[in-house]
């Protein structure tokens, strides 16, 4: 199935074998957290991984391997690992592949999480991140030191909204043997697929467009397969683990190596396995996203055109909307659509903002985006409030600065529901 169907039909059939799973046409949900061993002889098989099976839902999960392998498809990996969260991707991910001592270069136009797990949290663990402006290329360059293992990215900077030149950066990563991960969170698959510019690991939160109502959290970490292990960067690939009897990652598992590695050191050791029931959830959502996600971006782009005439509005930001640089950006990158998020500025600047976030009634103020549901936030005041003034100006948080996740809801609507709030 699935390699060579277009995105819609994968994303409603990918991994999924009807015959191993009694025809059903739905994805069942294996909620069950242990599998029946044949023998004593069969579970240790398992355990040393000499034969391929369930051993315990932390590690695998038919439910969750149905999402896995979905995932892959639509983002052109090799394989998959789907976690609790987007943010214990990201975590497990950097866990797995880095060691005291390591360092990262990364965009500074993260999100807010990220970005604290990079700059405060595990700098503690002796793992340090140089952030760059990404808009110039060689500023990721310059930041590479003989430490440096890993390049991380946002293919849609949240909030800033800058698309970054993925395989422009992909190029300096690849000439320093560093692989690189892209959290393509914003987009989503249905948009853009980083591996094709040279991703080497795809990140995402499941939780927002690809479940899309808002109602289960997760992540996946996908590999494009394509990173060499045995550049002489990574020992922990190419030396026995005592963590599993001595074996050797790249010499066991070649191109899969590193996804191996997630599951069976990832999940087995950081424990972030994502439950069967909300990666049940998640296929539901991931089955409409395509036909979801154009909508969202036509009504963020009409919503950003007609912020753009309001006498309130200072300022209004949409991917490629910005500059030459930006919308040369979009052509390449964001053909089908630059997703549903607006940012905009209010004349008023911070209390203003926050006024008018209060005022809505359609947009619902919460901490969340991608949903069906329109969401607004002033960020400055809520999701980004505890990071200094500084780290909020390079993460592209300014005080008049309100977010929009624009829904699925009628555009006339949305625009009345703004008009309501910025008289108020
Ligand atoms: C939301 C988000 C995360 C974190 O995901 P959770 O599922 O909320 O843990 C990571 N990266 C990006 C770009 C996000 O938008």
């Amino acid at each position: 199935m699935s390699a060579q169907h277009q995105f819609a039909t994968s994303a409603l059939t990918a991994g999924h074998n009807l015959n191993q799973h009694g025809k059903t046409v739905a994805v069942p949900i294996y909620q069950t957290t242990a599998y029946r061993f044949d023998s004593s002889d069969h579970a240790a098989a398992l355990f040393n991984l000499s034969e391929a099976g369930n051993i315990y839902t932390r590690l695998t999960n038919p439910t969750n391997a149905i999402l896995e392998e979905r995932l892959a498809t639509l983002e052109g990996g090799i394989g998959a690992v789907v976690t609790a969260s987007g943010t214990s991707a990201v975590a497990t991910t950097l866990q797995v592949l880095l060691k005291q001592g390591d360092h990262i270069v990364a965009s500074n136009s993260v999100y807010g999480g990220t970005y604290n797990l990079l700059a405060v949290t595990l700098p503690r663990l002796g793992i340090t991140t140089t952030f760059v402006d990404p808009s110039e290329i060689q500023n990721f360059e310059d930041a590479v030191t003989e430490n440096t293992r890993a390049v991380f990215l946002e293919s849609i900077g949240n909030p800033k909204l800058d698309i970054l030149d993925i395989e422009a950066i992909s190029s300096v990563a690849k000439r320093h043997q560093i692989p690189l991960i892209v959290d393509n969170t914003v987009p989503t698959p249905a948009l853009l697929n980083p591996i094709k510019y040279g991703a080497n690991i795809v990140i995402h939160s499941l939780t927002k467009y690809i479940n899309g109502n808002g109602t289960a959290l997760g992540g996946v970490i996908i590999d494009a397969g394509t990173f060499d292990w045995s550049s002489g960067k990574f020992d922990e690939f190419t030396t026995p683990s005592p963590g599993y009897h001595g074996l050797v990652y790249h010499d066991a598992l070649g191109a899969a190596a590193f996804i191996a590695k997630v599951r069976i050191e990832g999940l087995r050791d950081f424990g972030a396995a994502l439950s069967p029931l909300n990666a049940f959830q998640i296929i539901q959502g991931l089955e409409t996203l395509d036909i979801r996600i154009k909508k969202h971006s036509e009504n963020a782009l009409a919503l950003a055109e007609w912020l753009a005439g309001r006498p309130e509005v200072e300022w209004v930001n949409y991917p490629g909307h910005k500059n030459s640089r930006e919308q040369i950006l979009a052509e390449k990158y964001l053909q089908k659509g630059a997703s549903g998020i607006v940012t905009f500025g209010l004349k008023g600047g911070f209390e203003a903002a926050k006024k008018v976030a209060d005022a809505t009634l359609i947009f619902k103020i919460a901490a969340n985006f991608g949903d069906s549901k329109s969401i607004i936030v002033h960020p400055a005041s809520t999701t980004h409030q505890q990071l200094t003034d500084k780290q909020q100006e390079t993460t592209g948080v300014t005080p008049e600065l309100i977010r929009l996740s624009v829904g699925l809801e009628d555009l006339q609507d949305l625009k009345t529901d703004l008009e309501q709030a910025f008289l108020a």
